[in-house]
């Protein structure tokens, strides 16, 4: 293989892109002047350095392994409200609408409808464990799963509602859902600043 369909078997792998924009990417690179490659070539080099994931929320952000990101660490963080998002992507929406100062959670997946090994696509033991430990410690009083409204995004709803009673029962916290002041099919990552601030507002 040369290097040139050699790069291209790596960005054929990035979400959304295919055979021809992964040549695409190449032949750009190949265009650019050599400072521009280094410079490329060393961001991704330190990402894995400089990026963790917070072993509370599991959000990405730059500090030290282990370390908690700032909105756990952060004490005006509302620690009564906890948010339940699929991905990464999705919290770079819900932060712009300057409309929610509590707790986050990262899923990392939605449930697939036909499926008995849901748990391996999801963080669910995480994500109850994480609830269990913030009704105990912090008088959690609500957690809002915010998912796209597509059937997978509903289904996973479904699901999480599911596995939260036990632990909704024993401590009393409220489960809304983000999603009735989204229109269906929303993808929360596309939503703009203002549709999420209302579907925030009209929780339920
Ligand atoms: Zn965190």
């Amino acid at each position: 293989m040369n290097p040139i369909e050699k790069l291209a078997t790596y960005f054929k792998e990035f979400p959304g892109i295919g055979e021809r924009q992964s040549k695409r990417f190449v032949y750009f690179l190949l265009h650019k002047n050599p400072n521009y490659v280094n410079d490329l070539g060393n961001n991704i080099l330190s990402l894995k350095n400089l990026i963790h994931q917070c072993p509370s929320c599991f959000l990405f952000f730059e500090g030290d392994k282990n370390e908690l990101c700032d909105i756990c660490k952060d004490k005006k963080t509302d620690r009564t409200s906890l948010l339940i998002i699929e991905k990464d992507a999705d919290y770079e929406n819900i932060k712009k609408s300057k409309n929610y100062s509590g707790m986050y959670f990262i899923l990392g997946g939605l449930a697939p409808i036909v499926t008995k090994e849901t748990p391996s696509f999801i963080r669910l033991k995480e994500l109850l464990s994480t609830i269990e430990t913030r009704a105990k410690h912090d008088n959690l009083k609500e957690v809002i799963i915010a998912l796209s409204l597509n059937p997978q995004g509903e289904h996973t709803d479904m699901y999480l509602r599911e596995k939260m009673s036990p632990l909704q029962e024993k401590y009393g916290f409220k489960i809304v859902s983000l999603g009735r002041g989204l229109s269906t099919g929303t993808e929360l990552e596309y939503s703009d600043g203002e549709t999420i601030k209302n579907a925030l507002r009209n929780r339920q």
